[in-house]
């Protein structure tokens, strides 16, 4: 199966450098304003927006503005950056009151984990109970 372009210039990188602003990427054009978005929050380094297929009543994605492919390149960058991803997860709890019942934090991570974006991004979903264990 061909590589997208993203995964293509992700491979090109050395380890843990990325670039910031990957072409073709759908979470990069989000970040940029160029593909519209319901924005929740507006960081400095990240940015929280609606999913456009909800799960839950609340099920909002929190991005970093720069391209890392997944969570775990998330943590290698290192600087607070996930730590800040994931206070910002938690103010969308706040903000859609629904810290006080619950929420999820999820980062669906590679094939087998779900992820079909390959930007990081946590979700958070909530206003309902949630099962476990997950499908
Ligand atoms: P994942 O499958 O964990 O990689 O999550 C990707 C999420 O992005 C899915 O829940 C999609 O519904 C969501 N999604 C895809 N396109 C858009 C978009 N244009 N705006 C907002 N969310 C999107
Ligand atoms: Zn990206």
């Amino acid at each position: 199966m061909p590589h997208s372009p993203c995964e293509v210039l992700q491979q090109k990188a050395a380890p843990g450098h990325y670039d910031r602003d990957v072409p073709d990427c759908l979470f990069c054009a989000i970040a940029a304003g160029d593909i519209p978005a319901t924005i929740v929050l507006d960081g400095k380094r990240t940015l929280a927006f609606r999913d456009i297929s909800p799960r839950a009543p609340t099920h909002v994605l929190v991005i970093p503005r720069d391209h890392y492919p997944d969570v775990a390149a998330l943590a290698e960058a290192g600087g607070g950056l996930l730590d800040e991803l994931v206070g910002q997860a938690h103010q969308v709890a706040v903000a859609e009151g629904i810290d006080g019942s619950g929420y999820r934090v999820v980062f669906n991570t590679g094939r087998e984990g779900g992820q079909t974006v390959a930007h990081a991004h946590a979700h958070v979903l909530g206003g309902r109970s949630m099962t476990w264990p997950p499908g």
